[in-house]
């Protein structure tokens, strides 16, 4: 039998379609398919435990069988084995914020195809997506054949969001209207639902659970009692709930105390120096940018209100997503842009970066629990795009995270922050768990920069070099196959049964 073998499980269950949302392969393992041992390599396996040398890890299909020392896991006399000697072995790697749909002129396909490749070249094997359109995203992900898995969340806000119509004044003095945020997320093809006083709380969850979306992703327009109520339903839900960290006026105190499971954006931790009083008033769109480009700095970062609130999640483990990436990202764009006038997003993105390091550290002292999402989007000019190697690197060299710590915000934590099946199947490398495996030239404990060093990921089972990724071999049914026939490929070192 020929190593194709290993690839036809996974690529029967994409041909027939076999899924259902979230992204979920059947585990197609026939008692006769031989197991892959990969052999030789330091095993860094997420979960606490200290790095095992010369270990062996067994995957058979898309499940790890065993992973350890070579004591633990016994070779098979029938396996296929990867020399991986020298090398490091991690879990694939998670990223708990991205937004990938933006249906622009029609169809994002294919920037939706190639940048999914991409992150897999990156070594991110689940994403998160944090709302654009569960449905049509999940269908258009499960037909691809090289992606990340993907786990998505529905976007809910207030009424304000979906009929507040702001007045603007023109340059020429005459009066116009601002479209209603939801709209502008409408035209990108976004399903956001509104939630109201008069709605019930359990209905929403339940139609967002019909899209496939695995918990709420609170938005804006959402006071302490609505978040409470959503919260709630989505946990009856067996859902998760998120908030974009100050959903106006509710904000991260508030927001936290209702149980949400986690928060998105340190930036947005600027709304807890604001009284109840002061966030009722701020009611344009624009208020949350005024407040950030006025009152966020890297002192004001330190307030004792904002270190209540972390103290408070590190109780209950709520989890902080700093997302410091795409903040100093968006103050690039506007550094190339040279504006004489700062507009208000450039202004908040400018103060927003000391401000996020200054939480974000508070964050880490204080015990608060973190995932390294980075708000990456599969759309527009690449450089603009948050990363996660970035994000990891700005953890350690900003944040002062062990590279370690890092490296789990973006792994095991990171899986437990995206909650239900993802917390028990991805995230580490034990037995059970889906095979989402990086290897590396060095190790990543030493220096997280050494994640840039990847020489194969392996997601769901099936193996793909960075290079052959990128370079659109990919892109076509069954190349998952010509990673491994390609005699020109540099392959991984295959051996016979047995052989180490
Ligand atoms: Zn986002």
């Amino acid at each position: 039998m020929g190593y194709r073998s290993l690839l036809v499980p996974a690529v029967a269950a994409l041909a027939a379609g076999a899924c259902s949302a979230p992204i979920h392969r059947p585990v197609s393992v026939g008692p006769l398919d031989p197991p892959t041992a990969i052999v030789d390599a330091t095993l860094w396996d997420g979960t606490g435990r200290a790095p095992v040398p010369h270990a062996v890890t067994l995957v058979r299909g898309n499940r790890i069988l065993c992973a350890g020392g070579v004591g633990e896991c016994q070779i098979p006399r029938d396996a296929r084995v990867i020399d991986a000697h020298g090398a490091w072995l991690i879990p694939g790697l998670i990223d708990s914020h991205v937004h990938l749909l933006f249906l622009l002129r029609g169809s994002a396909s294919e920037d939706l195809a190639n940048d999914l490749k991409d992150l897999l070249a990156q070594g991110v094997t689940t994403v998160r997506d944090m709302g654009t359109n569960p449905v049509e995203l999940l269908a258009r992900t499960r037909a691809l054949g090289a992606a990340p898995r993907v786990y998505a969340m529905q976007l809910v806000a207030g009424f304000r969001f979906f009929y507040g119509r702001e007045q603007v004044v023109t340059t020429d003095g005459s009066v116009a209207y601002r479209l209603p945020q939801a709209q502008i997320m409408e035209m990108r093809g976004w399903t956001p639902m509104m939630f109201t006083r008069d709605d019930d709380a359990d209905s929403l969850a339940a139609e967002a659970k019909k899209t496939g979306a695995i918990g709420l992703k609170l938005y804006g327009y959402l006071d302490s009692t609505l978040v409470r109520k959503l919260t709630e339903a989505a946990h009856r839900a067996g859902m998760t709930a998120w908030g974009h960290a100050w959903v106006q006026p509710a904000n991260p105190r508030d927001q936290v105390l209702a149980g949400e499971d986690g928060v998105v954006h340190a930036s947005l931790f600027v709304g807890d120096l604001f009284s109840a009083t002061g966030r009722d008033s701020l009611l344009a769109s624009s208020a949350i940018l005024w407040a950030g480009a006025h009152d966020a700095t890297p002192e004001s970062g330190l307030d004792p209100r904002i270190g209540e609130t972390l103290d408070s999640m590190a109780r209950r483990g709520t989890f902080l997503e700093p997302t410091l990436d795409v903040t100093i990202r968006s103050v690039a764009h506007y550094d190339a842009q040279h504006a004489d006038q700062p507009s208000l997003p450039e202004q908040y993105a400018r103060a927003a970066v000391g401000f996020s390091m200054a939480v974000t550290r508070q964050a880490a002292k204080r015990g608060v629990r973190l995932t390294a999402g980075t708000d990456h989007v599969a759309y527009g000019p690449v450089r603009d795009r948050a990363s996660l190697a970035s994000e990891l690197r700005l953890l350690v060299d900003s944040i002062g995270l062990s590279p370690e710590a890092a490296l789990l915000a973006a792994t095991r934590d990171a899986a437990v922050a995206i909650g239900g099946e993802a917390a028990r199947s991805v995230g580490t490398i034990e037995a059970g768990r889906y095979a989402d495996l990086l290897l590396l030239d060095r190790s990543p404990l030493d220096d997280i920069r050494n994640l840039d060093g990847i020489q194969w990921v392996m997601q769901d089972g099936r193996l793909w070099r960075p290079w052959q990724l990128r370079s659109g071999i990919a892109m076509h049914e069954g190349a998952a196959d010509s990673t491994w026939a390609d005699p020109d490929a540099d392959e991984p070192a295959l051996a016979h049964p047995g052989a180490r």
